[in-house]
C-alpha cells in the first residue's frame, strides 16, 4: 500500500508536522524508535521563539503544555551584552507588543503533550519501529525498518524528522566543528529571575542563561580542556567564576545542580531534499545553541511543509515540482538562521585581538538604532523569510 508521507521521527519537529496534517485528506503514517510515553531526551529545555508558539497553538497543543507545572517558563526580557567591551542590549517583550520575547519549554513535557495530542488525532503512529535506511525510487520512497520482517514501508514522499538524518542517503551535509564543548547546568540565582535571560559574549565563547522554573538554565561555552575543569570544580568554585563570568550582572548565584558537557558543532544539509525525500528539523539542521534558532528553524520546516502538502494534490506528493517548491520555500529562512547563528558565534565568540571594539559597537548599534534593533528582534521572534 501506498501512503501519501511517511513522516520518520515523532520528535517535536515530527509530531508536529503529523498534526499539521490530521485534518487533512492525507494519508498519513509516522513511526519512531521510541516506545510509547518514552521521552528521547529527558530533561532538555528548548527554546521557544514567539512564531513557534503560534505554531504550537495551531497544531493545538500550546494550552495543554502552558498547562502543565513549570513546563513553560516566559521569557520577557533578554539582557545581551559582552565581556571587556564596550555595548550591551536589552530587548523587552513589551518593547516588541508580543506577550514574550520567547519561552524555556520543557522537552519531555512538550514530547508528552505531542504524544497526546497524536494518540487522539486517529493518525498512524507505530512505535518501537526503528528505520534503517530510507531510499526509493523515482516514483515512491521505500523506509526500510530495522526489523528485516517488516516490509519497507511505502509512500509518495518520506519527511525524515529523525533528529540526524543518518538513514538517508543522497543529501550532501556541511558540517564545522566548533572546537568548543556546552557545559550545561541548572543554576539557582540569588534573586528571582522574573522572566530576564542573559547572553553574554566573552572570549572563551558565548555564555547564555535562560529562566527555567525557579532556576535558570546555564549554558557556558568553553574549550574542551577548559570543560573538563569546569565539570571537576566544586560547586562554590564553579558558581564564584560564573558569578565573575557574568560580571555579577545576575546578581550573583546560590546553587548549581548537576553539570554535563557536549561537543559543540554545525551540521545542515545544503539542499534539505533528495529523491522523495525532505528532512526537517535537526535532521536538516544542528545549529549552534547561542541564538535559540535551531528548535525553532525545525518548527518552522514542519509548519511550511504541512502548508505545502495540504495545497499539492495527492499525485504530485513527493514529486521534483513540489521538492523544488519546499526548498525554495525554506531556503531564505533557513539560510539566514544558519548564517546568523554561525555569525553570531563569529563576530562575538572568537578572541580576536581588537576585535572587542567591533563586537561592542555591532553590540551598541543594535542597542541604539531602533530599525535594527527591532529587525534583529523580529529574527530572533519570528525568522527571517
Ligand atoms: C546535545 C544537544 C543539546 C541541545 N540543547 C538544546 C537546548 O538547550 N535548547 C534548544 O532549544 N535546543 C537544543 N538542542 C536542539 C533540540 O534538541 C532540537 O532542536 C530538537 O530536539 C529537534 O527536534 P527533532 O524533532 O528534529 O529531533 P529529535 O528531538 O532528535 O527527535 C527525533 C525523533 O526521531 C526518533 N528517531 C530517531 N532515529 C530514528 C530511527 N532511526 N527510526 C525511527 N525513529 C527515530 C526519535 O525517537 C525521536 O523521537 C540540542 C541539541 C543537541 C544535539
Amino acid at each position: 500500500m501506498l501512503a501519501d508521507v511517511v513522516i520518520v521521527g515523532a520528535g517535536p519537529v515530527g509530531a508536529t508536522l503529523a498534526l499539521a496534517l490530521a485534518d487533512s485528506d492525507l494519508d498519513v503514517v509516522v513511526l519512531d524508535a521510541r516506545a510509547a510515553g518514552d521521552t528521547l531526551r529527558g530533561d532538555r529545555s528548548l527554546a521557544l521563539s514567539h512564531g513557534a508558539r503560534l505554531i504550537l497553538e495551531r497544531v493545538g497543543v500550546w494550552s495543554a503544555l502552558a498547562a502543565t507545572a513549570d513546563a513553560v517558563t516566559p521569557i520577557t526580557r533578554i539582557d545581551i551584552s559582552q565581556a571587556g567591551g564596550f555595548g550591551a542590549m536589552q530587548l523587552a517583550a513589551e518593547e516588541q507588543g508580543v506577550p514574550a520575547l520567547g519561552y524555556v519549554v520543557s522537552y519531555r513535557a512538550l514530547q508528552a503533550a505531542l504524544d497526546a495530542a497524536l494518540a487522539r488525532s486517529g493518525i498512524a503512529l507505530r512505535h518501537r519501529t526503528t528505520v534503517s535506511a530510507v531510499g526509493g525510487t523515482p516514483a515512491y520512497a521505500a523506509v526500510t525498518l530495522d526489523n528485516a520482517e517488516s516490509e519497507p514501508v511505502l509512500a509518495r514522499l518520506a519527511a525524515v524528522a529523525d533528529g540526524t538524518g543518518a538513514s538517508v542517503a543522497g543529501i550532501a551535509r556541511r558540517r564545522h566543528d566548533y572546537g568548543q564543548v556546552a557545559v550545561i547546568a541548572k543554576v539557582w540565582s540569588a534573586r528571582p529571575h522574573a522572566g530576564l535571560a542573559y547572553e553574554r559574549f566573552t572570549p572563551e565563547g558565548p555564555m547564555a542563561l535562560l529562566p527555567e522554573g525557579d532556576h535558570y538554565g546555564l549554558v557556558w561555552t568553553a574549550t574542551p580542556e577548559r570543560a573538563k575543569a569546569l565539570l571537576a570544580e566544586d560547586d562554590d568554585a564553579f558558581l564564584g567564576e560564573l558569578a565573575r563570568r557574568f560580571a555579577n550582572r545576575s546578581g550573583g548565584f546560590a546553587k548549581v545542580g548537576e553539570r554535563r558537557s557536549f561537543p559543540l558543532a554545525m551540521e545542515y544539509a545544503a539542499v534539505p531534499a533528495s529523491a522523495r525525500c525532505i528532512v526537517v528539523g535537526n535532521a536538516a539542521q544542528t545549529l549552534h545553541p547561542v541564538a535559540g534558532q535551531g528548535f525553532n528553524l525545525g518548527l518552522r520546516d514542519a509548519w511550511e511543509l504541512a502548508q505545502i502538502l495540504v495545497d499539492t494534490p495527492s499525485e504530485a506528493i513527493g514529486n521534483r515540482a513540489m521538492l523544488a517548491r519546499y526548498i525554495a520555500a525554506r531556503r531564505t529562512d533557513r539560510l539566514a538562521g544558519i548564517a546568523l547563528t554561525h555569525g553570531l558565534v563569529g563576530i562575538f565568540g572568537n578572541d580576536l585581538p581588537l576585535a572587542s571594539w567591533p563586537r561592542g559597537l555591532a553590540l551598541t548599534l543594535l542597542g541604539a538604532v531602533p530599525a535594527a534593533k527591532r529587525a534583529f528582534a523580529r529574527a530572533m521572534l519570528f525568522g527571517l523569510r
